[in-house]
């Protein structure tokens, strides 16, 4: 047992746009919420440089300061942020138990209820080129970031669902965009890859690997290799996208929260109820379909609500 137990009513784990907005609701319910943030404060978001698609900023904000404004916003009504990282859980089975969680394995917090919002990280492919434009001409979110390449070439890599929506959204924008699919097939739904190849100004390239993102200050285009032959040439291109999956962060959870066999947490229809009573699971850690700042917010918004009723039944 760690010596440093604390008894709190609601914890939240993650600090991105669900996590705070859980704060915001918990916090104004009296519900003295404490957060931890992770290692990553204020999370994918932090990454980002221009926000365009949150609701209530007319001229766009940048990632890292709508995240510093959601957390005074959460503080403004009480909500303790720390910084730290959960790194086990033991959750109580029964309806009204104690929630177990420790803090960089030292700190050992016994919540009533838990809202979880660690999120989930997009995978990269991993090239040195790739991290150096990570946010200027490099982005995993075509949604977020595709308006910035209006009326330019793009690049994007993956065959599954998520790459063939995001590939059709920015052939709206971009008179051409060059899919690399690394085999002869596409993984995404027969509709999608159907959409895919039914729209003009979306190549593909079968058998395609990155080698590397070119550029000086910006992107000015990818070259790849095809994996039959071997031959390398240059696509150019403004932007490149990487969609080839996310993992979210929900290892700790493993044995005692139910998720799908790629990890994302299991909640009940029109709820962010888990399997156990009095946790809670939010933001994209639960959601592999949307996945924007809106809905992890709107979430985060529910867990709340959610977290509040369940205190009351056990008052
Ligand atoms: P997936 O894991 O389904 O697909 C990842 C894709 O990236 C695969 O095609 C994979 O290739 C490719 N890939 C992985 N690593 C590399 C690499 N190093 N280089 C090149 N390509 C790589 O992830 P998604 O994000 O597409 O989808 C996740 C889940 O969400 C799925 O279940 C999907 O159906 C669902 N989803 C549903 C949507 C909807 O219903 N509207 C929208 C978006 C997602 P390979 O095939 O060769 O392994």
């Amino acid at each position: 047992m760690s010596d440093q137990i604390e008894e709190i009513q609601c914890l939240i784990i993650g600090s991105g746009p669900a996590g705070y907005t859980a704060a915001i609701y918990a916090s104004r319910a009296d519900l003295k919420p404490v957060m931890y943030t992770g290692m990553q404060m204020g999370g994918q978001l932090t990454t980002t440089t221009e926000v365009d698609n949150f609701p209530g900023y007319p001229e766009g904000i940048d990632g890292p300061t709508m995240m510093e404004q959601l957390k005074q916003q959460a503080e403004r009504f009480g909500t303790e942020v720390r910084f730290g990282l959960a790194t086990k859980v033991e959750f109580a089975k029964e309806a009204g138990g104690t929630h177990k969680v420790w803090v960089d394995e030292t700190k050992e917090i016994h919540a009533k209820t838990v809202i979880i919002s660690t999120g989930a990280t997009a995978k990269y492919l991993g090239l040195e080129s790739e991290t150096k434009f990570m946010g200027h001409g490099v982005s995993a979110c075509a949604v977020c970031d595709g308006f910035f390449y209006k009326g330019q070439e793009v690049v994007i890599v993956g065959a599954g669902d998520t790459a063939a929506e995001e590939a059709t959204y920015l052939s709206k924008l971009c008179p051409k965009v060059t899919m690399l699919i690394r085999r002869d097939e596409m993984r995404a739904s027969k509709a999608m890859q159907h959409r895919v190849l039914n729209t003009p100004n979306i190549e593909v390239l079968w058998n395609t690997e990155t080698v590397e993102v070119l550029g000086d200050k910006t992107v000015t285009g990818i070259k790849v290799r095809n994996r039959n032959t071997q031959e390398e040439k240059v696509v150019p291109a403004e932007g490149f996208f990487v969609a080839i999956g996310h993992k979210p962060n929900t290892d700790i959870f493993a044995n005692q929260l139910d998720m799908d066999d790629t990890g994302y947490l299991i909640t009940q229809p029109d709820s962010t109820s888990t399997n156990i009573p009095g946790v809670f699971a939010t933001g994209d850690a639960q959601d592999k379909i949307f996945r924007q700042a809106v809905t992890a917010a709107g979430t985060g918004c529910m867990g709340a609500l959610e977290a509040e009723r369940y205190l009351a039944e056990f008052e």
